[in-house]
C-alpha cells in the first residue's frame, strides 16, 4: 500500500488486444516479425516482407500447437508494422501478441522520413500516444493518417553500426522519457551484436529500470565479456540469432547460452527467432516459428541446460521483461 492506502497496482502486460497478468502470456518469443509490410519509396528486400494474413495466421497456429502463448511483434512506427493486422491476428489464433511503438534503424525508412526532423519531445510524445492511445495505422507510406485504437506494449530502438551517433541519441532519449511516463519496456536492435552495453548504459542513465531493458541479437557475434557485462546491468539480452545458421550453427548458439547459463544469468535471457520469410515455414521457410517452442528448447536439454532454466527464458523471464510495473513511481 502506498500513497495514502491507494493499494498498488498490479503489473501487467499491453497486448494487441488489451492489458493482461504477466502470468497469461505463456511461453514467450521476445522478438519475431509476423507482419512487415511495404512501405511506399523504401527498397525492402523480398525475404523481409511478412505481409499474407492467411499465412501468418498459420504460423501462429502452428506456434500454439507446439505450445506458444506469446510473440512480440518488434516492427515498430513507420517501418511496415500494422498493429490492426497484428490485432485480428491474434483474435483468430488466441496468441498473444505485444506490438511496438518507437523507431528501428534507418534501413527501414525514407531519407525524408519525420524522425530526422523531430525533437526529442515530439518523438516521446508519439511514442507514448501510440502506448496510451493506439498506434497509427498502416497506411503505405507518410504522412500516417489515422490512429488505431490498437495500443503499443513496447518501445523498440537501434543503433547502426557506428552506434549512438546524434540522432540515435535522439531516439533513445525519447525512448526513455516515454518509459518513465509509462512504464513501457523497451528493446533494442543492436547491429551484429554491437554496442548493447552503450545501449543498456545509455538508457539506465536516462531513468529507464534495468528489468524493462530487452537488449536483441547479442548472439549474432558472440562476444562473452560484452555479454556478461550486459547481463551484469541487469538486463534482459534477447538471444534470438537460433535457427540462423548463416551465422552460426545451433550448437555455437547452444554452447552460448550454456556458458552464460554457467555464468549464473539464465535469469537475464530470452529468446525469439527475429524471423524473416526464411525461416517461416508458412511462407515456405524453415524452421517455423514452432521450433523454439519444442525443437530448440529439446537440444538444450540434450545439451545440458535443465528444464527449469528453459522455462525460465522462455516464460518467467520474458514475463518480467515485458510487463508495466506500475506502483513504482513513474512521474516525469
Ligand atoms: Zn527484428
Amino acid at each position: 500500500m502506498k500513497d495514502g492506502g491507494r493499494p498498488a497496482e498490479k503489473a501487467f502486460v499491453r497486448t494487441v488486444q488489451g492489458d493482461i497478468p504477466p502470468r497469461l502470456l505463456g511461453r514467450t518469443s521476445c522478438h519475431d516479425h509476423l507482419v512487415v509490410k511495404r512501405v511506399d519509396g523504401v527498397e525492402l528486400p523480398d525475404r523481409f516482407v511478412i505481409d499474407d494474413y492467411e499465412k501468418s495466421a498459420l504460423e501462429l497456429e502452428r506456434f500454439k500447437s507446439y505450445g506458444g502463448g506469446c510473440v512480440l511483434d518488434a516492427q515498430p512506427f513507420g517501418a511496415g508494422r500494422d498493429a490492426e493486422m497484428l490485432a485480428c491476428l491474434s483474435r483468430t489464433t488466441g496468441v498473444h501478441i505485444v506490438a511496438s511503438t518507437g523507431v528501428h534503424k534507418c534501413f527501414f525508412y525514407r531519407d525524408d522520413f519525420w524522425s530526422y526532423r523531430a525533437s526529442t519531445e515530439e518523438l516521446a510524445a508519439l511514442f507514448v500516444s501510440e502506448i496510451q492511445e493506439g498506434a497509427y495505422a498502416y497506411d503505405g507510406g507518410l504522412p500516417l493518417l489515422r490512429r488505431s485504437d490498437v495500443r503499443a506494449g513496447v518501445i523498440k530502438t537501434a543503433t547502426g553500426k557506428d552506434g549512438l551517433d546524434d540522432y540515435y541519441k535522439k531516439v533513445f532519449r525519447a525512448a526513455a522519457i516515454a518509459h518513465r511516463r509509462t512504464g513501457a519496456p523497451v528493446l533494442t536492435h543492436t547491429e551484429l551484436s554491437a554496442f548493447g552495453v552503450q545501449q543498456a548504459r545509455f538508457l539506465i542513465g536516462h531513468g529507464v529500470r534495468p528489468s524493462s531493458i530487452i537488449i536483441s541479437h547479442m548472439d549474432r557475434i558472440i562476444d562473452t565479456a560484452a555479454n556478461v557485462e550486459l547481463a551484469g546491468l541487469g538486463v534482459y539480452l534477447d538471444y534470438d540469432t537460433i535457427a540462423r545458421t548463416g551465422y552460426h550453427s545451433d550448437e555455437e548458439e547452444i554452447r552460448h547460452i550454456r556458458t552464460m547459463v554457467d555464468e549464473g544469468f539464465g535469469d537475464r535471457i530470452v529468446l525469439g527467432m527475429d524471423s524473416t520469410r526464411d525461416r517461416l515455414a508458412s511462407y515456405g521457410g524453415s524452421p517455423g516459428l514452432g521450433y523454439l517452442m519444442t525443437g530448440f528448447p529439446e537440444k538444450l536439454k540434450e545439451n545440458g541446460v535443465c528444464q527449469r532454466t528453459v522455462d525460465r527464458m522462455l516464460v518467467e523471464n520474458p514475463h518480467t521483461a515485458l510487463a508495466f510495473k506500475p506502483g513504482e513511481d513513474y512521474g516525469d
